[in-house]
């Protein structure tokens, strides 16, 4: 068979009551397209009927691919699988819960046809989610790009078109810690936007609750940019301006001041100022350290226990084979 014009690439983790209004939305899209097409579902270890409901739409329909991972590996190994296994000209990557509509991905398709290698789509307005997730998502997109020094794109997730040779420099890039949508900013070729207005889950909760999101906030800063590092630069620099002041004024109390007894509050303050300081600053070279450790390991990203309907030819197996190594 040869290579479908598209691939839909969807992580799943507990989506059962969104799966079958997904089936059929994306029954109704793929119907209306002029390409050849193939969607692949990477179960990310559901706990719930989810792999089920799956196997069960690839049974009827070969076009639908699943590759199911031997447990949850979160959301970005997720997509990492899908793009491996992903054999289209294009390879669209789109949420299971239908916030990421269909139809966009039909403007997406036509500025790929364009010319364009990576289309990634831009929120408008986000209905359903919380000012307190709306507004730490502007604030995280907006230093990320200040931090990076690669250009990820502001208001973006991961619902994006890649090219085949942007899904081929992808597969090379093997780090563990990973941070899809800066990996993506990363390989560079012709990018674009597409707008859209980003729809309420359809059902089911956000796999992304606070504690979650700081993790990934933390992955995509850390993993684009050596700047956390320079803090303890900026502290250490602060720490010193500010025990010099407290040295000046303990030899005035000292030389010019009767029946001063200095000396405990300036003790306190220099104690403390020196061991925030290099605690913040072992905090950071930790955090970077603990990095290398985890990278340095080689692990496969992640392992999978079923394949159904997925097809490998000799192009892919550099994605495949790869996690391997
Ligand atoms: N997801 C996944 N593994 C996880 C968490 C989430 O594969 O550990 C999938 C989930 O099924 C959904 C997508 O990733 O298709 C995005 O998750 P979610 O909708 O919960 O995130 P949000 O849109 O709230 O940021
Ligand atoms: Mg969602």
């Amino acid at each position: 068979m040869p290579r479908p014009q598209l691939s839909l690439v969807i992580p799943v983790f507990n989506e059962e009551p969104v799966i079958l209004e997904l089936h059929r939305r994306l029954g109704e899209f793929l119907g209306s397209l002029d390409v050849t097409w193939q969607v692949v579902f990477v179960d990310d270890g559901s706990k719930d009927r989810s792999i089920e409901m799956l196997r069960q739409i690839c049974k009827d329909e070969p076009r639908y691919a699943l590759v199911a991972l031997s447990r949850n590996f979160g959301h970005q190994l997720a997509i990492t699988a899908g793009m491996d296994y992903a054999q289209g000209d294009a390879v669209v990557v789109m949420d299971a819960d239908l916030q990421d509509p269909p139809s966009v991905v039909a403007d997406m398709y036509a500025k790929y046809k364009e010319g364009f290698d990576v289309v990634y789509a831009v929120r408008n307005r986000r209905e359903g989610e919380s000012f307190f997730k709306k507004a730490t998502a502007a604030l995280f997109y907006r230093l990320l790009r200040r931090l990076a020094g690669v250009p990820i794109p502001v208001d973006t997730g991961d619902f994006r078109l890649l090219s085949r040779r942007v899904v081929i420099a992808m597969r090379a890039l093997r780090e563990t810690n990973r941070f899809v949508r800066g990996m993506v900013a990363w390989v560079g070729f012709n990018q674009t936007a597409v707008h859209y207005d980003r729809p309420e889950r359809f059902a089911g909760e956000t796999h992304y609750p606070l504690g979650k999101m700081i993790r990934f906030a933390l992955d995509g800063i850390m993993s684009f940019s050596t700047s956390p590092l320079r803090v303890a630069i900026y502290l250490g620099v602060l720490a010193g301006v500010a025990g010099l002041g407290v040295a000046a004024w303990a030899a005035y109390v000292k030389l010019f001041v009767q029946d001063a007894v200095p000396g405990w509050a300036t003790i306190m303050i220099a104690v403390t100022l020196a061991a925030s300081s290099q605690l913040l600053m072992t905090g950071i070279l930790g955090e970077y350290i603990g990095r290398i450790y985890e990278e340095i390991k080689r692990r496969p990203l992640y392992l999978v226990r079923e394949e159904q309907n997925v097809r490998l030819d000799s192009d892919d197996q550099a994605g495949p084979s790869e996690r391997e190594s």
